[in-house]
């Protein structure tokens, strides 16, 4: 069993999907369906598996799906049609409370944009989710100043974010996530705003975590450097729809189609 099964899964944007849902059967294109029906089609009949302990990299231009895909796997939004499984239980069978439990305790979030409270100390950014969770107060801040020292801001407790930068408060939002130790890390082009080296750091970094601590890592990026340097395998996306799923050698010697080529050529 695979850690996240995802199974003929589709977003449709806007009211009454049926007829869209439909002409994606018959293969038309997102550009026909918009101009059609007027709905905009998120993600188009996406299945594959994550497995667990895997960096799966999400790769493709802008507006190819990639933060749809995310959103639908915790529930930010819901499917138009399709199956996640997560350990082997269907997110859309779960009632309210099982599905905060699993954004809880299976999985957390890193945006690129870091998302910090400007008038909280780094500590009590770090605290905050684990705060709304109910967890008191002692127990709140040992697990903050574990993940701060985790991901190497042991002495920053109590700046605030406007004093650290833009690499330092990424490393925030990843301590923030890393806080309730979850089994998934998703995370939305989570380096993309940083500067090259500072990425590069961010990146090791986020590897060696991943080894240390097991995590099963979802990451979205639409850079084949960043992609081809952390994934264990790489998906990528056009138009809503999966072209190839590989390793980064399958994809640069194999490319599915003229699309990944173009990402291929592109690296340096
Ligand atoms: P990516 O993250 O790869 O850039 P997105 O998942 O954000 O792509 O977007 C995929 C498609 O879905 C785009 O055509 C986008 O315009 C559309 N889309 C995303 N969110 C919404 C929304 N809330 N309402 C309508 N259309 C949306
Ligand atoms: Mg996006």
């Amino acid at each position: 069993m695979a850690k996240i099964e995802v199974r003929n899964l589709s977003k449709i944007f806007g009211k009454r999907p049926k007829p869209a849902l439909e002409m994606l059967r018959e293969k038309r294109s997102k550009d026909e369906i918009l101009k059609e029906t007027g709905l905009t089609v998120g993600v188009n009949r996406a299945t594959f598996d994550v497995e667990e302990g895997e960096v799966f990299v999400i790769m493709g231009l802008s507006g190819s799906g990639k933060s749809t895909l995310v959103r639908l796997l915790n529930r930010l939004i819901d499917p138009t049609d399709g199956q996640i499984q997560l350990d082997g239980d269907d997110l859309a069978k779960m009632d309210k409370q099982a599905l905060n439990e699993v954004r809880r305790k299976k999985m957390s979030m890193v945006f690129q944009k870091f998302g910090l409270f400007p008038f909280r100390t780094i500590l009590q950014n770090v605290e905050y989710g684990l705060e709304i969770q109910g967890m008191e107060k002692a127990e709140r801040k040992k697990k903050a100043t574990e993940s701060l020292a985790l991901v190497g801001l042991k002495g920053y407790e109590d700046q605030y974010p406007d004093q650290l930068s833009g690499g330092m408060q990424q490393r925030v939002g990843l301590a923030r996530a890393l806080a309730n130790d979850p089994d998934i890390l998703l995370m939305d082009e989570a380096f993309s705003a940083l500067d090259p080296l500072i990425r590069k750091d961010m990146q090791d970094e986020l590897l060696d975590l991943q080894v240390t601590m097991q995590k099963t890592i979802v990451f979205i990026t639409h850079d084949l450097d960043e992609a081809l340097r952390i994934g264990d395998r790489i998906m990528i996306m056009k138009d809503g729809a999966i072209v190839q799923i590989g390793t980064p050698e399958d994809i640069l010697m194999n490319p599915a189609d003229e699309y990944v080529r173009r990402f291929v050529e592109d690296v340096d």
